[in-house]
This record gives C-alpha cells, structure tokens and sequence, in this order.
C-alpha cells in the first residue's frame, strides 16, 4: 500500500485531518472531485474582492483551542457580523434584539419589549414546543415570527415551519440590548487574504488529486491506501442503499457590479416569501473593501438533486432516522472513518468541523 491515509475531500474536515496526520509522519493522498480545493469554504479573487463562491462564511466560535488553532494559519480581520433584515418595504436589525424590537413597536426600553413579546407568547399558549414554528413562537411572539421567520425559513428550507425541528431556530440570539452581533461567540472575523490560503497551509507538502472522483479512483486503485477518511455524502458512499438522504443547495447568481458600494452591508436578508432569494451577500464588506466596483451573490435556495453541490443536510425525524441506519452501516466499515458535514449529515459550523477533525486525529494518532 502506497499511503496510510487516503482523504476523501479537501474541505475543511479533511485538510485538519491531513494537517495532523503529516505531523503525526502518516503518508496521505487527498483527492477531491472538484477543480479545486477547500470544499465549501473555498475562496476566489473577482475585482480585488475575496469572493465565498459557496455562500458566505463567517469564522466564530468560543472554543479558545479552535480559535488559536485556526490561528496558526491565518490572522483574522474584526468583522462582525450584523445582518439586516428586509420585509416588505421595511427594515430591521438582525438577530432578534433592542434594535429590531424599538423598530417594529415603536419601544425603548428592553421592560416594554419584554412585555409585549410575553403578552403575545402567552396568547400562543405553547407548553412544549413540537416544531420550529411553535418554538419560534414561544420565544419571541407571533410578530418577529410573520416578519422575521416564516417566510425566511420555509424559503431556506422548502418545508413549512411546522414540519421542520425547532433546534435550527435556536440558532439565532434574543436579546434585550442594542447588540446587532448575530453570534455570541467569544471569537469572530473573516480570514485576512481569503479561506483558501488557510487550505492551502494545511494541505503543504500532502499530495492532491483534484478532478479525481472517490467511486472510479477506488475501483482502480482499491490497494491504495490502509486507510479512508470520506468526507463526501454518506447515502452515496453506500450507494444510496437504503435511500435517500434529503440535503438542501443553493444556486448563487454573482454579479459583479459597477458601483463602489450596493447595499452598505455584506449580508442582507429578504424574510418574506415573495422575493424568491433568501439573501444577498455583498462581498467586499466581509473585509472593509473600497475597491470601485463591488460583487454581489443572490442567494436562492432549492432541494438538492444528483449532479449540483449537497450543501445543508435536512435534519427531520425522516431524514434523523434514516441517518442513524447508515451510521450502522458505516460502523461496520473498519478500514474507513466517515467525518464532516456530508459524512456525519450534521449541520456543523466550521469550528465544529474542526473540532471534530482534531478529535478523529486524536482517535488515530494519540494527542
Ligand atoms: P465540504 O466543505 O463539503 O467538503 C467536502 C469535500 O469533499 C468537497 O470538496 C467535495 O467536493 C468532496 N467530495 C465529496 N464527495 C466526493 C467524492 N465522491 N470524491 C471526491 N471528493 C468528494 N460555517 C460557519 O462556521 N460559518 C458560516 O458563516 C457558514 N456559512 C455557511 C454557508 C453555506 C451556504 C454553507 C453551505 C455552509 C456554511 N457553513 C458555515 C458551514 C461550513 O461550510 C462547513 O462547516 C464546512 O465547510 C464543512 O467542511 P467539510 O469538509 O465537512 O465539507
Ligand atoms: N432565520 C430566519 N430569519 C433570518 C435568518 C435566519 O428565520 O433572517 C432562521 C432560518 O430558519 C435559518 C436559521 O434561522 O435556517 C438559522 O440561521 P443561520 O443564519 O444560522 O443559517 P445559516 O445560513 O448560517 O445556516
């Protein structure tokens, strides 16, 4: 056998788990079926502008470790991120806190903000939330709900509100102070020269294989390594034995505009259900951009379906069951070890991905 490790995808769980491996004096081949490296993280040049070709990626996290291991490769701008909310022809502060408050009620004070979000969560009468739409309600009332949540989510997700898993929602902060920061991790910023170069350095000195589909390049190499980490879709991995996991894509339309500054923000969400995209990323605001023109990437969300890019895993009760039965399936396969956003069908953040990464390295090489 050629190598120890052979790394199915060069996203972001399968550059750590390389980084590691190469310091451990494992020997990889990481093979990736796009022409490029960095899986969804990926990064490109338009105009002067760092553009997130896979929609826009914003580094958070509290975990300190992750944060300074992620360090080690790139220095971290002090972008926050603060989105604004459009719905109809009115304006709003993201996430839900005083300023999104005042504006819709015409308030001050977080005692007056809290009031009426009581009132209106007692009128639901919800005891035990079943679903995203009644967790929403018993949160923050019917009003940021219809406004700020409904039409935005069944957008994202192509399901009504009632029928998707209230966890997603808890997502979002809710506050009572003038605070537009969307996370509230401790760490947060946008990677100085792009994601890409943070691949990159990961990846220093493994050899890689782009255009290089993991299904063929097993079947003429099945002797090629000891080992597989497969970071791509698990359902195919078994060849859809079982069925099919559901995943939600998104269809970015980029244009590159002749304006030095379109909408004053990079992330601008459209929460009612008539307008068809979900959010228009202005790029060069990630990184305090003064360049003449600037790039914008409409956001429309869809079902996934073979041959276009699996981005968000769907994770209903049909989909968590059906997960759990190819988790057995992949329990049994000895010589490979499943991981990141497709491999775990997990809705993880990069620093989770990371985490995990690290963690499966530890699992194989010690700490
Ligand atoms: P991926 O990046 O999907 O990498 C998997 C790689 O495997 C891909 O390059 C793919 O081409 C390759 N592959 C798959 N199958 C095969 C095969 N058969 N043969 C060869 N190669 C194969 N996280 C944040 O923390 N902050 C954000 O703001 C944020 N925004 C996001 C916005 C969008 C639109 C999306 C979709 C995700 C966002 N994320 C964000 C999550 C983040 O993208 C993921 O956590 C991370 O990129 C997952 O890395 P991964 O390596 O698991 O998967
Ligand atoms: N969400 C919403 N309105 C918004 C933004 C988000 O209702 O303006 C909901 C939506 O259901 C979304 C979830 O909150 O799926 C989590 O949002 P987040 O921004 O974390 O999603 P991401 O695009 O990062 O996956």
């Amino acid at each position: 056998m050629k190598y120890d490790y052979l790394i199915v995808g060069s996203g972001l769980f399968g550059a750590v788990f390389a980084y590691e491996a190469k310091k451990a004096g494992k020997k990889c081949l990481v093979i990736d079926k796009r022409d490029h490296i960095g899986g969804n993280i990926y990064s490109e040049m338009v105009e002067g502008i760092h553009v997130h070709k896979y929609g826009a990626h914003i580094f958070h996290t509290s975990n300190r470790q992750i944060w300074d291991y992620v360090n080690q490769f790139a220095e971290f701008n002090q972008y926050i991120n603060s989105p604004i909310a459009v719905y109809k022809d009115e304006l709003y502060n993201l996430p839900f806190n005083m300023n999104t408050f005042s504006k819709m009620w015409n308030i001050r004070t977080p005692q007056d903000a809290q009031e009426i979000i009581r009132r209106q969560i007692e009128k639901e009468n919800i005891r035990e939330p079943k679903n995203l739409e009644e967790q929403a309600l018993s949160l923050v009332g019917r009003d940021v709900y219809e406004k700020l949540i409904k039409g935005y989510t069944q957008k994202q997700w192509g399901r009504k509100c009632t029928e998707l898993p209230s966890f997603i929602i808890k997502r979002l902060p809710l506050r009572f102070t003038y605070d537009n920061n969307y996370f509230n991790d401790r760490f947060q910023g946008i990677p100085i020269g792009g994601y890409t170069p943070i691949i990159e350095k990961m990846l220093e000195g493994a050899e890689v294989l782009l255009n290089t589909d993991y299904f063929s390049f097993i079947r003429e190499n099945p002797d090629i390594a000891q080992r597989v980490v497969y970071t791509g879709m698990i359902d195919e991995y078994f060849d859809f034995c079982l069925g099919h996991l559901e995943y939600r894509t998104v269809r970015f339309e980029t244009e590159i505009l002749d304006c030095e500054n379109y909408q004053g923000n990079a992330v601008v969400n459209y929460t009612d259900a008539e307008v068809p995209y979900t959010r228009i990323i202005e790029h060069k605001h990630f990184e305090f951009g003064t360049q003449e023109k600037t790039v914008i990437s409409r956001e429309y969300s869809s079902e996934w379906k073979p041959g276009i890019e699996p981005y968000y895993p769907i994770n209903d009760e049909r989909n968590t069951a059906l997960y759990a039965k190819y988790k057995e399936l992949a329990d049994r396969e000895e010589h490979v070890i499943f991981g990141g956003r497709l491999g775990h069908y997990k809705y993880y953040d990069m620093d989770k991905v990371i985490a995990s990464a690290l963690e499966t390295a530890a699992g194989e090489f010690g700490r």
